[in-house]
């Protein structure tokens, strides 16, 4: 069996130079959730922003970590079905993962964990778990089996939940508005694959986020296309960022709860681009997710809805780069052996 373990690194690269004679640019790295993260920021009070980012973001590893059995989510998970008073804001991410889960037809949804641990996507002690297997943990998969109330959260027994695919987007949310809050209006940050970039680089052109090419993974310098955003978020969920192989097969870890294994969709990689606004990183991530999951005619049906504000890069297992036409005028392709779409 081949094993691939741990989040690529470059699953988006930031590219910001620094300017001629430009004030250098403040920069943390740290590693937390499970990812490498980068905070930079160009103005305002740089250093103390940098910092706050740093530690929030184990905060935040500490409050909803799967893996760290004091965390709110452990709690939860282990509670065998009682009530937790996980607090306000656990409930309020719960929340916001309830309403994604059903604005994408459950494509979405953090109770899979169960499912995932079967893989070994916890562990890295990976196996292909039988049909059976799957079948009788998706009994205990599905929003329904989460309950919450004010500020206090409850599961059905047997069920547990992940907040892997959002919490990351979440950590993004929480670190732009502690940008803000010290008087960064030039900066960024890229906790593995999700991106906020903010205000412009120091000459005032727009920030470089380059998509990795799913196909070239161990190649952070690879890339499928290139964006120039401002004030935006970029998050991109990927076959490539997590997987193993056995018999000559590919086995992801972002897995369809219609089935308990991973999607088949024909998608090698979504990225979900939105503007600023305080939410969209927490949004983007659960779309880039969900959106993987339904593929590229139910996703793009799914963008045309208008249901969120928001545009699409998709890489096909076909050798397509789609782009929704909000993006036209910010994207570019790179390397070769694709072929770009414009979708409106
Ligand atoms: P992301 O990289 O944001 O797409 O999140 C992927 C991670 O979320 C996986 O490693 C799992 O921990 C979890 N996950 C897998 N499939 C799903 C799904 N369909 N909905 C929600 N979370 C998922
Ligand atoms: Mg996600």
């Amino acid at each position: 069996m081949r094993r691939f373990t741990g989040c690529f690194l470059a699953a988006l690269l930031l590219l910001g130079l620094t300017a001629c004679g430009a004030k250098e640019p403040e920069s943390l790295q740290v590693i937390a959730m499970d990812t490498s993260m980068t905070f930079t920021a160009y103005d305002g009070e740089g250093e103390e922003a940098v910092s706050a980012a740093g530690q929030e973001v184990r905060r935040l590893e500490r409050l909803l970590s799967k893996t760290d059995k004091e965390s709110m989510v452990s709690r939860l998970n282990t509670a065998g079905g009682e009530r937790v008073a996980v607090g306000e804001e656990v409930c309020s991410l719960l929340k916001a993962a309830e309403t994604y889960s059903r604005a994408t037809d459950d494509t979405f949804d953090i109770t899979l964990s169960p499912v995932s641990s079967a893989w070994g996507f916890t562990t890295d002690s990976f196996r292909v778990p039988e049909r059976a297997e799957l079948d009788a943990l998706l009994k205990n998969v599905g929003m329904g089996h989460v309950s919450i109330q004010g500020d206090t959260a409850s599961l059905d027994a047997g069920t547990q939940i992940d907040l892997g695919a959002i919490a990351k987007g979440y950590a993004s949310d929480c670190v732009a508005e502690i940008f803000r809050e010290n008087g960064v209006a030039n900066g960024w940050a890229a906790l593995g694959g999700n991106v906020v970039a903010l205000g412009s680089r120091p000459d005032g052109s727009p920030w470089r986020v380059g998509i990795q090419d799913p196909q070239k993974a161990d190649d952070p310098n690879a890339f499928a296309g290139m964006l120039q955003l401002k004030d935006a978020y970029a998050v991109t969920s990927g076959s490539y960022q997590r997987f193993f192989e056995e018999n000559g097969k590919r086995y992801h870890h972002i897995l369809d709860p219609a089935t308990g294994a991973p999607a088949e969709s024909g998608l090698l990689s979504v990225t979900v681009v939105a503007d600023d606004t305080a939410g969209n990183g927490t949004m983007c991530d659960a779309l880039s997710t969900a959106l993987f999951v339904m593929g590229e005619e139910r996703a793009l049906n799914f963008w045309r809805s208008g249901a969120y504000d928001f545009q699409l890069v998709l890489v096909t297992q076909d050798g397509r780069v789609v782009i929704t036409d909000g993006l036209a005028d910010t994207f570019t392709s790179e390397g070769d052996g694709y072929v770009c779409e414009t979708v409106s």
